[in-house]
Formats: C-alpha cells, structure tokens, sequence
C-alpha cells in the first residue's frame, strides 16, 4: 500500500511529519510479532525525531544519536524512573531550543489509533493471540539480523564514498548469539530453542 493516505490520525501525522515508509514499517513490525503498543512507541519516537531535526541547532545536539531519542523519549513519557522534575526539565530544555514539545506529544497517538490504522486503512488483522511461536521468534529475529547487516553495509558504502575507507568487495555479515552468563555457553537462536534452554540448566536438575 504504502501512501494509504488515510484521514485517520495515523495518516495526518504521517503528513505532517514526513514519515513516508511508516506504513510498509509498521506492517513489517506487525508481522514480524511487534505488539500494538511497541508499534504506537516507534512511530511517536519517529515523530519526535522529526521535530528535534526540525528544530535542528541546539535540539539536534540533544539527540546526536539514536539512544537520544529513545532517552528523549522515555523522559517524556514518563517512564517509571522519570520523576515530574526532570519532565519538565527536558521539556524545557526542548522549547528553549525550538522545539514545540506541546504539539509533538498531542499528536502522539495510542495502541487503540494504531490498532484502528491497521484494521480500517491497512486492512490488516490484529486479532491474533498476542502470544509468541518459535517461528515469530525466527522471524523476528531473522527480520533485525538482515536490518543490522544492510544498515552495517551501507554504512561502510558511506564511508567508500566519502574517501575515508578503501576495499573492493566487502561483504557484511551480522551474526546474533546468545550468551549465558551463568555458564559462558553460546548459542544461535536455532540451536537455543531446540536445547529449550541452556544445557548448565540441566546441571543444576
Ligand atoms: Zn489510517
Ligand atoms: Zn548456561
């Protein structure tokens, strides 16, 4: 679908905010097993990226990088450690530097307007048990290795093309391991989850 251009409050802030992909991104995430609440946090993390950009200045130093954001982000949301105090101080701290935080967090929107995007302008079923099978499991997994890796390769094209970096034929790979660190043991996703768990759980029985 892709410019579902809905009137919904999904696709005015889409508008609004320039989040182009955010359709074929959301319908990623959903299928890859992402809760509605989950998908409701990525695209107000993606609005307030854009109006921190926006602002650019004294706001972009805020949030030079990704953890920025998600620390932004969480401070305004109240996150469980947030005290009122330190809301209000990045908040703030945001409007001193151009930012109209009292916009960005109106137009912020819940897992219901979400859940209606999905159902009524994407036609896609949220109706599912929100409990996960190995194969959501793969899937997900299988879905943010592939990311890391074109987010790596293009990365290193980046640095090709800027003159800071010179080799022919670089091929990224992006490996994910599970680590226990009770016994050091590491394994693939595949193998963890037909061992149904570490073996030093065994060791314990
Ligand atoms: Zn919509
Ligand atoms: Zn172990």
């Amino acid at each position: 679908m892709g410019e579902s251009q809905c009137s919904c409050k999904v696709g005015r802030v889409a508008e609004r905010y320039d989040l182009i992909a955010l359709d074929a991104d959301v319908q990623d995430r959903h299928d890859a097993g992402a809760s509605l609440r989950e998908l409701a946090t990525v695209v107000n993390k993606q609005m307030l990226r854009t109006a921190v950009e926006r602002a650019g200045g004294d706001a972009s130093t805020l949030v030079s990088s990704e953890q920025g954001v998600d620390a932004l982000f969480d401070v305004l949301n109240g996150g469980e450690e947030t005290t009122e105090t330190e809301r209000v101080r990045v908040k703030t701290r945001l409007e001193q530097a151009g930012v109209d935080i009292e916009t960005v967090t109106d137009d912020w929107i819940s897992h219901a307007t979400i859940k209606n995007h999905l159902n009524d302008c994407l036609s896609v079923d949220t109706s599912r048990e929100p409990s996960i099978t190995e194969s959501d499991a793969i899937n997900t997994v299988e879905w943010a290795r592939a990311r890391s890796e074109n987010v790596v390769a293009e990365t290193i094209q980046r640095l090709q093309n800027a003159g800071l970096l010179e080799i022919d034929a670089p091929a990224t790979s992006v490996t994910v391991r599970i680590t226990c660190e009770d016994c050091g043991r590491s394994y693939s996703v595949r193998d963890l989850l037909d061992a149904e768990g570490c073996a030093c759980m065994d060791d314990e029985n």
